[in-house]
């Protein structure tokens, strides 16, 4: 294993979804311990966290950080616990603090709820999707200590490594990431993932375009020449140049595959849930089809911000329609 690497320890937690497992990394100093994503709080998180810190000795008492990347519930679910026990203090942008606030309560699940009957989605669909995210939030437990605030390009001490902080968007607003300059090493949560694309993630309750965030991001990433990444999800890989070229190519080409709807039928109007089972014909299950339905809204988002596509709103249903026809 590469020497720069050799005291920053991956540690693989489960997840009861699809993605079946989420990373943590650990990094020792003198003073103590920081912890990077904690991860979803479910009892197999915590006997995988048990063993983990068995292994290396640790009490909750060492830990000195709880280090975010970002809001979502895989890798924020466990920091308030984790805050409880050990008294340290919660790292993250200003960004992911608010979006956890905002995120994590029963209106939230509503308003989803209400969104996703506009876009169309059967109502025995929505009600399946309401109850799933109701289960993921009861594995969150939210911060409510000390918050130290990142400031994107703050540089921060983790073991020997001294990191910039980068500041992301697209999967999550306010996603951070930590590059070691010498080694173009980079922790990034989920803003880079080698084997899946991660999610473009839209909010009904913002007017933002995270596609676009997406692309700004990765074109941000481009310019840091980063070597290794130490993922979210899945093994340490090594970032060839062609990667980010790949994956903007890759919501491209489902930038594509909406505009064809249109070209190869009659219809006039599709529902996002229309479109979203067509670019995600094996996205059956309710568990995933917030997913597929967020990623899908955030391309017609773009494209409606590019005057491609209009989404008129009637009968409090949306619907979209391709300008050029
Ligand atoms: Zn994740």
């Amino acid at each position: 294993m590469n020497h720069t690497v050799q005291r920053i320890h991956q540690v693989r937690l489960p997840l009861p979804m699809r993605l079946n497992h989420v990373n943590s990394y650990l990094i020792e100093d003198e003073e103590g311990w920081s912890v990077i994503d904690p991860g979803l709080a479910t009892e197999d998180t915590m006997t995988v966290w048990a063993d983990v810190m068995k292994r290396y000795r640790l009490t909750f008492g060492d830990i000195r950080r709880i280090i975010v990347t970002h809001y979502h519930p895989d890798h924020y679910g466990l920091a308030g616990s984790f805050q409880q026990w050990s008294g340290a203090a919660v790292y993250s942008s200003r960004e992911t603090f608010e979006w956890a606030d905002r995120t994590y309560h029963s209106e939230s699940i509503r308003k989803t709820a209400q969104f996703s009957r506009k876009c169309g989605v059967p109502a025995s669909l929505v009600a399946e999707m309401s109850g799933h995210i109701e289960e993921l939030f009861t594995w969150v437990k939210p911060v409510g200590g000390d918050k130290v605030i990142l400031e994107p390009e703050a540089e921060i001490q983790l073991g020997q490594w001294r990191f910039q902080v980068k500041l992301g968007s697209g999967h999550a607003e306010g996603s951070i990431g930590f590059l070691h300059q010498a080694s173009r090493m980079f922790i990034g949560g989920d803003l880079l993932l080698e084997k899946i694309t991660p999610n473009i993630t839209y909010d009904y309750s913002t007017d933002t375009d995270p596609l676009k965030d997406y692309f700004d991001t990765l074109n941000m990433l481009r310019t840091l020449h980063i070597q290794s990444v130490l993922p979210g999800h899945g093994p340490l890989f090594q970032l060839s140049d062609s990667f980010i070229d790949r994956v903007i190519e890759h919501h491209l080409e489902r930038l594509q595959e909406i505009r064809s709807m249109w070209r190869h039928s009659n219809t006039r109007e599709f529902t996002p849930y229309e479109i979203s089972t067509r670019l995600f014909p094996k996205v059956v299950d309710s568990a995933s089809l917030s997913f597929a339905l967020g990623e899908t809204v955030a391309h017609l988002r773009y494209l409606q911000n590019r005057n491609e596509l209009v989404i008129i709103e009637r009968d409090d249903a949306l619907f979209c329609r391709y300008n050029s026809i």
